[in-house]
């Protein structure tokens, strides 16, 4: 077969991410939520499925799902039904899992890209539904047996199912730290993969270009980063494309992603959704969702991040880059607000927040929250730079000290003897001493026009100063004192 008669074709992919909500209690009992906790500690008889066990709903819970639902610009349900889904897993005592079947707490939302789509528009994708449901158990495969931990049995989730709008891995990859970040802002869940806070699903299948019916989909699980969610993708493409080219046919499946050996595998057909023998959950009346309690709700929604960053760009005149950077992490924007109030110069802040609180967080693998660092010392800091109390070098040396031990820029700087005092006449006898010991070489040079010859000299001065004095400031103090 030549190129030219190669049929193109275009893959479809929609994903579907599971958040578990840091809700105080589970979605049906009052058990406490805590990750790491020893084996079967947080149970009871509901999230146990003792018989004559009654489930209630948490209301928090359904608070986040509406939150959620909203920031994802969903209709709200005005009423929530539970359903019972039934299936047989060890890890899963009652036999069934309450989740939401025809009636989702919220459908029909879109969440926006900040990517283009092939016809340069914005792309968005939609959000078909966003459900409530509850977690199961864990199972811990041992050599030759499997033990079950129930402390995740209960834990509230909410399901988002994305619509099939994503046409390459690439985009699915954004859309997830799209939604993370959106997610982020909420304050409604961890969001950590590593603990199993966000998981997400991924149906992909591949059309002849132009062709408007879906082909054959798979499905793939065990996705634990977004980063293995692409990777999954391109296999499962290329794969696809490979087996229709060579004349045969797919057929519908569920696969484990393994990253190890970098391929799927499969891991059951798919169940079909009426394998699940769905019906509403008699234990749980059906109950109204006022609309004055959704309006409170969307009251409380903050500024979401496609927003903020376009005001980060047009208020602070930052560069994209900064922004998107800063505005990816709530917390993070809100620090760097705090402190361009304190000091209206958002180019020069965001430097340190982008540049040296990055770097710090980074090194220490936490969020800025958990940093004793606040926007006043961090300000702090900066004036005593901008006033020539302290040099580029030295200012970061306080910074880490800061950072260390919570205290502010000043104490810090006075604790490690950083602070430039102005003593002319103590300098003057530095550079003195440096033109007389260097009077036959780097002075010498300097006179016969070596301008690099003076920053030899500016080095030699802040070794006897240790590092106390501004170099700025001693350069023209040494050129006007040689030429004098
Ligand atoms: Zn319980």
């Amino acid at each position: 077969m030549t190129n030219a008669t190669k049929i193109e074709y275009e893959p479809v992919i929609g994903l579907e991410v599971h958040v578990q909500l840091k809700t105080a209690t589970k979605m049906f009992c009052g058990c406490a939520l805590q990750f790491g906790a020893p084996a079967n500690s947080l149970t009871c008889p509901v999230c146990l499925g003792l018989p004559g066990a009654l489930p209630m709903v948490n209301k928090q819970a359904v608070e986040f799902g509406i939150r959620i639902g909203l920031a994802l610009n969903c209709q709200i349900d005005h009423r929530v039904k539970f359903d019972r889904k039934n299936y047989f897993y060890p890890d899963l005592p009652k036999g069934y899992q309450i989740s939401q079947y025809d009636e989702p707490l919220a459908f029909d939302g879109v969440l926006q890209m900040p990517i283009q789509d092939a016809s340069g528009q914005p792309k968005v994708c939609r959000i078909t539904r966003a459900h409530l449901e509850e977690d199961a158990g864990k199972s811990i495969h041992m050599e030759g047996s499997t033990l079950v931990d129930l402390n995740r049995a209960g834990t509230p989730l909410v399901e988002i199912v994305g619509g099939p709008d994503l046409r390459s891995p690439e985009e699915a990859y954004v859309y997830l730290n799209t939604l993370k970040r959106n997610l982020s802002y909420l304050g409604v869940s961890d969001l950590s993969m590593e603990k199993g806070s966000l998981r997400c699903d991924a149906n992909v299948s591949i059309r002849p270009k132009g062709q408007e019916k879906f082909g054959v989909r798979s499905e793939i699980k065990n996705l634990n980063s977004f980063r293995m969610v692409r990777a999954a993708l391109e296999f499962e493409i290329q794969r696809h494309t490979r087996e229709l080219e060579a004349g045969r046919t797919l057929s519908q499946e569920t696969l484990l992603w393994d990253d190890e050996k970098h391929e799927t595998r499969s891991m059951r057909s798919k169940e079909e959704a009426t394998d699940y023998r769905f019906f509403p959950e008699p234990d749980l009346p059906f109950f109204d969702v006022p609309r004055e309690w959704v309006d409170s709700i969307h009251a409380t929604l903050p500024e979401m991040p496609e927003k903020r960053l376009l005001r980060f760009l047009d208020d602070y005149r930052l560069t994209e880059q900064d922004a998107d950077y800063l505005v990816g992490e709530k917390a993070l924007a809100d620090f760097f607000e705090r402190a361009v109030s304190l000091m209206d110069e958002p180019k020069k802040v965001a430097a340190w927040v982008v540049g040296e609180v990055t770097r710090e967080l980074n090194d220490r693998n936490a969020g800025i929250d958990e940093l004793t660092l606040t926007p006043e010392s961090l300000i702090e800091l900066i004036k005593l730079l901008d006033s020539g109390k302290l040099n580029n070098i030295t200012a970061k040396e306080v910074f880490h000290g800061m950072v260390e031990t919570g205290e502010g820029a000043l104490a810090t700087a006075k604790k490690l003897n950083k602070l430039i005092e102005q003593d002319d006449d103590a300098m003057n006898a530095v550079i003195d001493e440096v033109i007389t010991e260097f009077k036959d070489k780097a002075v010498a040079d300097f006179k016969a026009g070596e301008e690099k010859a003076l920053g030899f000299l500016i080095g030699q001065c802040m070794r006897k100063l240790k590092g106390k004095a501004n170099p700025k400031e001693l350069g023209p103090k040494i050129a006007a004192r040689i030429n004098a």
